[in-house]
């Protein structure tokens, strides 16, 4: 099958199916292991994913998806751009990397981001008229030969040069108006190096990846494009070029690639069905390989295959060689569903990467050699699709009658003047009233409390007499510092998605799900499965002991259903707005039982409200409107006096500021502190008029404020926003803090808390 690809994927998990890499990455930072250590599990994890794409049948094997952290970084370094100060250190190459990626005391890290829409965070290059960009790194290379050696004749995968600089940003000596894309044409000299040594070494393929182009791009952006591929196309000594762009539809951008000189284009037809039409409308097809993305790489639903084949029949004909692929990587879900013990009739309708491999290969052989011959499969794969459209534990009729007896009135509050003399009174808080934002440190004895439960090593009452003592802790300290409104500091929660997805009905949770964040880092998403329901409370108990404990107001945290469904995976066989629907549901159920317990203010923390915006613009208003509308189901039903506060995780809202206003929260807490309270202006100017908490402090970071700094900031707040509605807060959750450092920085918050108050 040389020149040709049929079946493939676009790439694949690289953490390890029991985060091998993880462990091994950490024992290198840790030094408890040395450079050969970890290249020698490296080396096995891409070993075995080789062997297992391979020996499930895949006609195109993808390489050079092995990372130590992350694809974004490796380019950067692969095309010389990495900034002075990480080569003055004088580290060797590895940890020159890996200073890139988490810094070093002298140091800090390149900042880091989300993907496109997704919850993997890649690096930022930062890119200068100055950088001198040449070919610097030749591990794909050297990964194909590895791969050739156990006779797999990988397809290396890279960035492509588009994508690597529009998601670059302009590095400090850039002249005002400097944008990285100005360096294309020096950049794509160094993409034509390296596809003449792949090609040396026997690429047939190779992939460029450009998921930029499926958000708006400007005409300059897509001229850059058609041009790059123009070159890249042209030039004499080069793999075959296989495009790929994914997380939604390409726009212009597909004509473009299809006239350019390219061989091969992906589509992601998941994101996008719509495309399917337009298609067979581009002759300039006709001598390309359409790999045709109609398994979902990114959820973890079985594939629907009768209707893959269906949408493939419609491609058949239209191009030189059809393939079938994964919409996009398949880094985005777990490794195997297989060992998990899930409840089987739910598990039946899983895929995870190991599956969507082998649904890949069925559709290849399917398109290839008839349906006869996969027929069995065809087969399993109808009756669990069915089983799932028709499950009863999929629909929950009180559900339903729930959302379809919904009113406008259900989600809408009294005027805000009416609820801010309410709350005053209820509440009877000082100007630049003081919080925190929910959680306080994780201490080992907190975590460890947890897994003996789980693990059953502990019992119930037990651990539930832990996590008073710690609440107590929390309380205490809270009050000896004199913060106004207090909180139980979450210690019975591991992640603030999964704690809640473990009481609600509608969703099931994973043991090995592990999917990479950034780095060593990992989550375990939840799946959500069926409709949602919340049958008995779940913060109410640890809520009203903390308020017992005290005469000040505590305040109740819940996470919002915007956050709850940007960070599980969500069913796919309903618009994400009826869902949230059903979840904001559930949790206007608890915040209307913490009223009932006698909990006056309650914190619905929205982090993830930017995530889930979609790519291109056209689409984004519907979304901000049911992801606003689900946070006030969420939290209007409640009186006038209770005090509904939110937390958002950024501080560059840009697309949001507008739907932030609309949450219609009584107080907004926001990450502010690096950004010098800029976010407070942008927030006036829109017509925020509420409470806000605009972070004084940075929390990533360990280093302790002086009181001084918090002070300048407060300074800075004030000339923003009047004193009756400016609270003072950190910018985010102190979990990850040890105590010692949240102590002195709480106490340093509240001395200029003091002395901002003494100036009014
Ligand atoms: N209440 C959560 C905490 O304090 C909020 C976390 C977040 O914003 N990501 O940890
Ligand atoms: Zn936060």
């Amino acid at each position: 099958m040389t020149g040709t690809i049929g079946s493939t994927v676009l790439g694949y998990p690289r953490i390890g199916p029991n985060r091998e890499l993880k462990r091994a990455l950490e024992k290198y930072w840790s030094a408890e292991t040395d450079e050969a250590d970890l290249r020698d599990v490296a080396r096995k994890l891409r070993v075995d994913s080789w062997h297992a794409l391979h020996n499930a049948g895949l006609d195109s094997v993808p390489g050079n998806t092995f990372s130590y952290y992350d694809q974004v970084l490796d380019t950067a370094v692969t095309v010389g751009a990495v900034p002075h100060r990480y080569r003055e250190l004088g580290l060797n190459p590895l940890d020159t990397y890996f200073a890139m990626a988490r810094g070093v005391e002298s140091t800090p890290p390149l900042e880091m981001t989300k993907w496109f829409d997704t919850n993997y965070h890649y690096l930022v290059p930062e890119i200068g008229p100055d950088t001198a960009f040449s070919l610097s790194d030749r591990t794909a290379v050297e990964q194909f030969r590895e791969s050739a050696e156990l006779g797999i004749t990988t397809r290396p995968v890279l960035v492509g040069p588009l994508t690597f600089l529009l998601l670059s940003k302009p590095d400090d000596d850039a002249p005002d108006g400097f944008r990285p894309l100005d360096r294309i044409d020096d950049l794509v000299d160094v993409y034509a190096a390296l596809l003449a040594e792949l090609r040396r070494a026997g690429a047939e393929w190779v992939q460029l990846d450009e998921p930029a182009f499926a958000a708006d791009r400007t005409q300059a952006e897509l001229d850059a494009l058609r041009e790059t591929y123009r070159q890249l196309g042209g030039l004499s000594e080069r793999p075959k070029l296989l495009v790929a762009g994914y997380f939604g539809d390409l726009g212009d951008a597909l004509k473009i690639l299809i006239s350019s000189p390219v061989d091969g284009v992906a589509v992601d037809l998941v994101t996008d069905p719509a495309t399917v039409g337009a298609l067979p409308t581009l002759t300039g097809l006709l001598d390309k390989t359409l790999v045709a993305g109609l398994v979902d790489g990114r959820n973890i639903w079985r594939t629907d295959l009768d209707k893959a084949l269906a949408t493939a029949a419609k491609l058949l004909g239209s191009a030189g060689e059809l393939a079938v692929g994964t919409s996009c990587s398949l880094l985005h879900v777990p490794y195997d569903v297989e060992p998990e013990d899930i409840d089987p009739q739910v598990k039946s309708w899983l895929a995870f990467a190991t599956q969507k491999v082998r649904e890949v290969v069925t559709l290849g052989r399917a398109l290839r050699e008839g349906r006869d011959a996969v027929a069995t499969d065809l087969a399993v794969a109808r009756a669990a699709i069915t089983d799932r459209a028709t499950a009863d534990r999929v629909r929950d009729s009180d559900v339903r009658s729930r959302v379809a007896a919904l009113r406008p009135e259900n989600s809408r509050r009294a005027e805000y003047p009416v609820r801010r003399d309410a709350q005053a009174a209820a509440l009877a808080l000082p100007p630049l009233p003081t919080t925190t934002i929910g959680s306080f440190p994780q201490t080992t004895d907190v975590r460890k409390a947890r897994a003996q439960l789980r693990r059953g090593s502990i019992d119930e009452a037990t651990y539930r007499r832990r996590m008073r003592e710690e609440i107590e802790r929390v309380i205490r300290l809270q009050e000896d510092l004199g913060l106004d409104v207090l909180v139980h500091g979450e210690p019975e929660r591991g992640d603030m998605v999964q704690y809640f997805s473990e009481y609600l009905e509608g969703f099931a949770s994973t043991h090995h799900g592990w999917v990479q964040s950034y780095g060593s880092r990992c989550v375990r998403p939840p799946i959500l499965f069926g409709d949602v329901s919340r049958p008995e409370p779940m913060t109410v108990d640890w809520t009203t002991y903390a308020q017992g404990l005290t005469s000040k107001p505590v305040k109740g945290m819940l996470t919002g259903p915007v956050t709850i469904l940007a960070w599980s995976f969500v069913r796919d066989d309903q618009p994400l707005g009826d869902t949230a629907q059903q979840v904001a549901l559930a949790i206007r159920d608890e915040v209307r039982d913490l009223e009932a317990a006698g909990i006056r203010v309650v914190q619905v923390d929205e982090p993830a409200l930017r995530e889930l915006l979609p790519l291109r613009a056209a689409r984004q208003q519907e979304y901000l409107d049911w992801a606003v509308e689900s946070f006030r189901l969420a939290t209007s039903g409640v009186t006038d006096g209770t005090q509904i506060h939110t937390h958002l995780c950024y501080s560059e809202f840009g697309d949001v500021i507008d739907a932030i206003v609309a949450l219609d929260a009584d107080v907004t807490s926001i990450e502010a502190a690096r950004s010098r309270m800029e976010v407070l202006r942008d927030l006036s100017d829109v017509g925020y008029a509420k409470g806000i908490g605009p972070g004084v402090y940075d929390i990533h970071s360990p280093r302790v404020p002086e009181s001084s700094e918090i002070t300048e900031l407060l300074r800075a707040a004030l000339e923003a926003v009047p004193a009756e509605r400016l609270w003072v807060n950190p910018d985010c959750g102190l979990k990850t803090r040890g105590y010692t450092e949240v102590g002195h920085a709480l106490r340093n918050m509240l001395a200029a808390t003091t002395r901002a108050r003494a100036t009014l």
